[in-house]
Order: C-alpha cells, then sequence, then structure tokens
C-alpha cells in the first residue's frame, strides 16, 4: 500500500528533527537499522495500521512498539526512534509521568522526539557513506 503523503507542518517538522538529507533509500535504512536496535535489546516489533503512528507497550513482561507501517518512510523513521527514546530513557513508567502531571509528561515526550533526532541523524550519517558508495556502483 501507497504511504500517505506528509503534510506541510510535519514536513517542516521532520526537516528541523531529522535533516532534509534523509529520504529515500537511506531512510529506509536507517529504519531497518533503527528496527535492528529494538530487535538487539528483545524489544518486540509489530506493525498495526490502527494506530496514528506509533506506541510503546508493555506486555507480559516484554516491550513492544506497536508502528504504524502505511506512514511516509520519514514518519517511520522518527516514530521508531521516539518509541526507542522511551524505552531507552527508560520513560517506562506512564503512571509516574501522569502523576507528575502535563509539564512532566510534555518534557519526556521533548525527550523521546530529541533522541528520536540525534539517533536518526547519527545513523543517517553513518549509513549516508554506504548508501553513495552502493548507488554509484549501480551506474
Ligand atoms: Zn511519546
Amino acid at each position: 500500500m501507497r504511504s500517505k503523503r506528509l503534510t506541510s507542518t510535519q514536513r517542516r517538522y521532520l526537516n528541523g528533527q531529522i535533516g532534509k538529507n534523509l529520504k529515500g533509500e537511506l531512510a529506509r535504512r536507517v529504519y531497518e537499522r533503527m528496527m535492528q536496535l529494538a530487535r538487539n535489546r528483545n524489544v518486540g516489533l509489530i506493525e498495526e495500521k490502527l494506530i496514528p503512528d506509533a506506541a510503546l507497550m508493555h506486555y507480559r513482561g516484554r516491550y513492544y512498539i506497536i508502528i504504524n507501517p502505511n506512514q511516509p518512510i520519514r514518519l517511520k523513521v522518527f516514530s521508531m526512534g521516539h518509541e526507542l527514546g522511551h524505552y531507552v530513557l527508560k520513560h517506562l513508567d506512564k503512571e509516574e509521568a501522569v502523576r507528575l502531571g502535563p509539564a512532566c509528561l510534555i518534557r519526556l515526550e521533548m525527550n523521546a522526539s530529541r533522541f528520536a533526532g540525534k539517533l536518526a541523524r547519527l545513523l543517517g550519517r553513518k549509513l549516508s557513506r554506504e548508501v553513495s558508495y552502493r548507488s554509484r556502483g549501480r551506474e
């Protein structure tokens, strides 16, 4: 199924967070590497078209990232990075955050997004040489 197009607000936001250069083949590779990072930490990955973007869930002793597969690839990179951020930064106790109030919840969300941006840019730099080398090889 074809991905939906990004709205201009989403595009501006993603350009600010993950940069303009992360797209196409490079974005797909960054996404794959993020999925690998999740699997290496025994985080289960579930694709579900009924959720808006993505979520981190704890179920029977295991963590899962549930992600809508029908998002544009740049949004998938960001969503996956964001949920990985919640996991890595140990934002796992949502009830505690709710108890501490909205400012705390917003800070958790912003930190997860910042993590997503940093991880995407880092992986983008790491993988871009590989991708440009390969695409040159195909010509
Ligand atoms: Zn979040």
